[in-house]
């Protein structure tokens, strides 16, 4: 069935693989050293837009794993690539603070311009969201030449402490909605997000395996860019995954699993 050959190298899910809430995955530590030890090239990919890099890193190393900035890739960080790739020009973000450090590298408009975007961003702003803000990004899109739109993910809702909460695609639907557009998904499990990932390993997709615990996501999103997926039995899995038309690479117990079976791959 594999034609393949052996994968030369890996993206990450972080979320449910390396760890579950505060609690790390028994053995991930040691799987993700294993990985930097052999020095398979290797990404982190994490749908989270709330914190920066810098945050992550800080939490990962909490629970023994040493990563770099670098070595992360989220929406904004995608975006940032796509952009620089496909949509040169000043940027309009409508991101939460915590996220604006992440496109320092991008000319930003001026946060009260109703014209002149080459692409027009969209994260989870949250409670920061009202009917003028929404109505600037309209108006920003409205403009001719119409910018790129981004979406930061297309996570319908999630859940806060105080109940359901809308996330990003929402935003994004009414945006699409309102000016016949379409917006490019910088997020798993959207192909332009899995491209970027191989664009920053330079490696081809079927040289590479996706590990992560959302069979949709994860593995369904790598498999649609070409590249094999792997599900571990940790985080959200659930074995009703397996009984849909989405069909792992393999399904490792967790993350844990993942030097063993790599071994056998070669
Ligand atoms: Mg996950």
């Amino acid at each position: 069935m594999d034609t393949a050959g052996p994968p030369k190298a890996l993206l990450i899910d972080l979320d449910g693989v390396l760890y579950v809430g505060n609690d790390p995955v028994d053995g991930a530590a040691e799987a993700a050293h294993w990985i930097a030890q052999q020095r398979i090239p290797h990404l982190y990919v994490t749908n989270t837009t709330s914190r920066p890099r810098s945050a992550l890193v800080e939490r990962l190393a909490g629970f023994g794993i040493e990563t770099d900035a670098s070595d992360i890739l989220t929406p904004p960080v995608a975006a940032v690539s796509w952009l620089g790739e496909n949509a040169p020009g000043p940027v309009a973000l409508f991101v939460p603070s915590a996220t604006r450090p992440e496109f320092d590298a991008l000319e930003i408009l001026d946060d009260e311009a109703n014209e002149g975007a080459a692409a027009v961003v969209i994260g989870d702003l949250g409670h920061a969201w009202d009917f003028a803000t929404l109505n600037r990004a309209f108006r920003l899109l409205m403009c001719d030449p119409a910018p790129a739109l981004v979406a930061l993910g297309m996570t319908r809702y999630w859940r806060s402490a105080d109940g359901l909460q809308l996330d990003v695609a929402p935003f994004v639907v009414a945006l699409e909605h309102a000016c016949g557009c379409k917006a490019t998904v910088l997020g798993k499990p959207a192909e332009p997000f899995f491209a970027t990932a191989l664009r920053i390993l330079d490696a081809p997709s079927e040289a590479v395996v996706m590990i992560g615990d959302d069979i949709v996501g994860d593995v369904g999103g790598a498999q649609s860019a070409g590249i094999r997926g792997v599900l571990v039995r940790t985080g959200k899995y659930r074995p009703k995954d397996l009984e849909g038309t989405i069909e792992p690479e393999a399904v490792l117990d967790s993350f844990a699993g993942l030097p063993a079976w790599w071994k056998a791959q070669a």
